[in-house]
């Protein structure tokens, strides 16, 4: 991914929805460009010019906007990262069921490529057609377990 085309991509499915990429939004979007997936407090963290309320409503108009994707729904470890049709990088998440720490993982390709075929036989069976998959792993991280 090139950062020009993922903001000239933001910027594109912010105007679909007949919004504007405000200075505010692309300054959530270049933190979360170089992060994996971050809580609200992390992302105020590393802009300190963003206000916390701000924060929250753009974020939640960046996922609705298929910007962003908010990773976990509990709302006292939610984490959002930008989504993968936009980066381009295709991966998985472990999640800890504890203290919500969420972290990135990529599976082998054959794994993928077997993980494509199987999810396509069920959805084919049930009359979809198959787009993409997410599939997170819920555990108990390696701090949590100590
Ligand atoms: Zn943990
Ligand atoms: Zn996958």
């Amino acid at each position: 991914m090139t950062v020009p085309s993922v903001h000239d991509d933001v910027s594109a499915r912010l105007a679909h929805l007949g919004q504007s990429y405000t200075a505010n939004r692309r300054a959530i979007v270049d933190v979360l460009i170089g992060a994996g997936p971050l809580t609200l407090p992390e992302l105020l963290d590393r802009r300190h010019e963003l206000a916390q309320s701000s924060a929250y409503r753009n974020l939640a108009l960046l996922a609705d906007a298929g910007v962003v994707r908010k990773i976990i729904h509990d709302s006292d470890h939610a984490r959002y990262e930008l989504d993968e049709d936009l980066t381009g990088h295709h991966h998985h998440h472990l999640v800890c069921s504890n203290c919500g720490t969420v972290v990135d993982v990529e599976l082998p390709g054959d794994v993928e490529r077997l993980l494509d075929r199987s999810l396509a036989a069920i959805a084919t069976a049930a009359g979809f057609a198959l787009g993409r998959h997410d599939l997170d792993v819920h555990g108990t991280c390696a701090t949590c377990r100590a």
